[in-house]
C-alpha cells in the first residue's frame, strides 16, 4: 500500500516535459520543511491505496505520462515496485525528489528530477551527494531560486559537478519571492553557463491561478 494524497491529471508545468498533459501521483509525506512549500498539505493528509486502485485510477486518463511527486515519494518503499510497474506498462514515468533519499533503486526508465535545495530553501545540506553515482543522462536538475544567494550556491553546486554540459539544468523562480524577468536576466548574465542553464517556469501557475491546482 503507498500513502497517497492526491491523484490528478493537469498539464505538466515544469522540467522537460513542461506542456505535456500528465497524471499527478502526490504521495504523502515529506522529510523536508522548505521554506517555499506550497504542499503543506501533502506532508500529513492521505489515504493508503494499492498499486491496483492507483492503476485504476490513472487508466481513466488518456496520457501516458506519470509524474511522481510529492511531499517525498521515496519515503515509501513500495513506490520502487510501483515506477517498475508503471514502466512495465508502458507509461512515461517522471519523478520529482529532493535527492535527500537514495536513488539507486528507481527503475531506470524513469526521469529523475532531483530538485536539490539551495540555501534559501532553509534544506540546503539535504542533497545525498552518493545519488549522483546512480544518475543518468535523462536525469534532470532543478534548482528553485529565491535569491542572489542562490544563484552563487547553484553555479557552484553545477560546477562542482560538472552537471552544466552533461545533464538539463534547470533554474526556477521562487513563486512570489523573485520574478521570472528577474531570473531570466541573471542567467543572460552569466556568459559562460547561460546555454546550458533552462529557465523554467511554472507552466501551471499561468494556466491556473495560484489558488487552484498546484503541482
Ligand atoms: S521537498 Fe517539496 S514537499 Fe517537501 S517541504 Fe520541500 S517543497 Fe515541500
Amino acid at each position: 500500500m503507498i500513502k497517497i494524497n492526491e491523484i490528478f491529471y493537469s498539464i505538466q508545468g515544469e522540467t522537460t516535459y513542461a506542456g505535456l498533459p500528465t497524471v499527478f501521483i502526490r504521495t504523502t509525506g515529506c522529510n523536508l520543511r522548505c521554506t517555499y512549500c506550497d504542499t503543506k498539505y501533502s506532508y500529513y493528509e492521505g489515504t493508503f491505496q494499492s498499486q491496483e486502485q492507483i492503476l485504476e485510477e490513472i487508466k481513466k486518463y488518456p496520457t501516458p505520462y506519470i509524474c511522481i511527486t510529492g511531499g517525498e515519494p521515496l519515503l515509501q518503499k513500495e513506490i520502487f515496485s510501483f515506477m517498475k510497474t508503471l514502466c512495465d506498462l508502458g507509461f512515461k514515468v517522471s519523478l520529482e525528489t529532493s535527492g535527500s533519499k537514495k536513488i539507486d533503486a528507481v527503475d531506470e526508465r524513469v526521469k529523475i528530477i532531483l530538485d536539490v535545495k539551495t540555501p534559501d530553501s532553509g534544506e540546503k545540506n539535504s542533497f545525498l551527494v552518493e545519488n549522483l553515482r546512480w544518475i543518468k543522462s535523462s536525469t534532470e536538475f532543478k534548482f528553485v531560486i529565491c535569491s542572489d544567494q542562490d544563484i552563487d550556491w547553484a553555479e557552484n553546486f553545477c560546477r562542482q559537478h560538472d552537471l552544466f554540459k552533461n545533464f538539463t539544468v534547470l533554474y526556477s523562480p521562487s513563486y512570489g519571492q523573485v520574478t521570472e524577468t528577474w531570473l531570466a536576466e541573471k542567467i543572460l548574465s552569466k556568459n559562460s553557463i547561460a546555454p546550458f542553464i533552462r529557465l523554467q517556469l511554472q507552466l501551471h501557475k499561468y494556466i491556473w491561478s495560484p489558488d487552484t491546482r498546484g503541482v
